[in-house]
């Protein structure tokens, strides 16, 4: 399984070449070298050239850029925050909901996010692709579990493997009679839009299952002309796409902001999917808001923008228990009261 394309030569990866580029002051260079001792670094060429270096408070810039905040641990915060050790049968299987599991092929990524939930387990010297073994083994374990009928492969980024690597397990997992769905989770065509060439198209399409892809962006100026023109090319393949986004204080918690990004995936074809509440992954309290302050933003969406526009503002419960939707209630009524007998009256519009 270690045949990753390694070209990604230009991309920054020390602090030092940060400092360099002019996206780190000189001054902090200490500090970084400590951050980036324990979490990776990649700052691609296109994410770089987003930077406005310029501005302290940049929303690319706090995506990326390493920053001594991240060396406080916050109680509560824990390396493997959505609990995934604890669902994971064999090593890549993630087994949470009965119709579908989690395969984490890789654990490199085109960049490395400052408030990523598997912070812990991704990039160079942290746990490396499944080994052609362990690979087999989790196909065995979908095999044998004819309940399973999304596959969701994850990481690290899958679109770090090669086309051709990606298109054999494409086909191993559409050769599973009970496989219908493959779903790939991915921040590629935003960080790296050329990757996302004819042949990675093809790989991507396979005979006996369907193809989705997740496209993770956090703030509308990563939609960027490269960005809108690889999403093109993945929906004109006939390949449905939906969001994945974090709300994340200082990048896009603000109404105005979420609203442009949330637009912006629709006008790319994408169908706005999960705004994830911040996991409670090390070093990242800088970067949470709270749940109070992202369901107001959702009300204020939902005020602004079609439906197309609105995401799930959702929770992974910390331990392994998944999901939760979080966002506000819009209607309230007297618990005393069953819902068939209320007046329509008595129904209250929360705003
Ligand atoms: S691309 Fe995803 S897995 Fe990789 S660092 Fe960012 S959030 Fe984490």
């Amino acid at each position: 399984m270690n045949r990753i394309d390694a070209k990604l030569a230009a991309t920054l990866r020390r602090p030092g070449e940060l400092v360099e580029a002019g996206l780190a002051p000189a001054a902090a260079l200490a500090g970084l070298e400590t951050v980036a001792a324990r979490y990776a670094v990649a700052v691609t060429p296109d994410i770089a050239a987003l930077i406005d270096a310029g501005d302290p408070d940049d929303p690319i810039a706090r995506q990326f850029i390493p920053s001594v905040d991240e060396l406080v641990e916050q109680p509560g915060e824990n390396a493997d925050p959505i609990g995934d050790d604890a669902r994971s049968p064999v090593a890549g299987i993630v087994h949470r909901y009965p119709d579908r599991v989690l395969f984490k092929l890789v654990h490199v990524c085109a960049v490395y996010c400052r408030f990523c939930f598997r912070r812990e387990m991704v990039g160079p010297g942290k746990a490396t692709a499944l080994s052609d073994e362990a690979y087999r083994t989790g196909l065995d374990y979908i095999r044998a579990h004819s309940e399973v009928w999304e596959v969701i492969l994850t990481g690290g980024d899958p679109l770090m493997l090669s086309p051709r690597r990606l298109s054999e397990i494409m086909a191993d997992l559409a050769a599973i009679d009970h496989v219908k769905i493959i779903r790939i989770h991915t921040r590629v065509p935003v960080a790296d839009p050329a990757r996302i060439g004819d042949d990675m198209v093809a790989a991507l399409r396979v005979e006996g299952a369907t193809t989705w892809i997740a496209v993770h962006a956090n703030h509308p100026r990563e939609l960027t002309g490269s960005a809108r023109a690889a999403c093109a090319r993945l929906a004109d393949a006939g390949i449905p796409l939906v969001s994945q986004s974090v709300l994340l204080r200082g990048v896009n918690d603000d109404a105005a902001t979420l609203e442009a990004l949330m637009r912006a995936f629709v006008e790319c074809r994408i169908k706005p999917y999960y705004l994830h509440h911040g996991d409670l992954a090390p070093g990242t309290a800088h970067l949470r808001t709270t749940i109070e302050a992202g369901q107001e933003l959702m009300r204020a969406l939902r005020g602004r923008v079609s439906g197309l526009c609105q995401p799930d503002y959702v929770l992974d419960i910390p331990g392994g228990y998944g999901k939760a939707p979080i966002g506000p209630n819009y209607l309230s009524q007297p618990a005393s009261l069953a819902r068939d007998r209320l007046p329509e009256q008595q129904y209250r519009i929360v705003d």
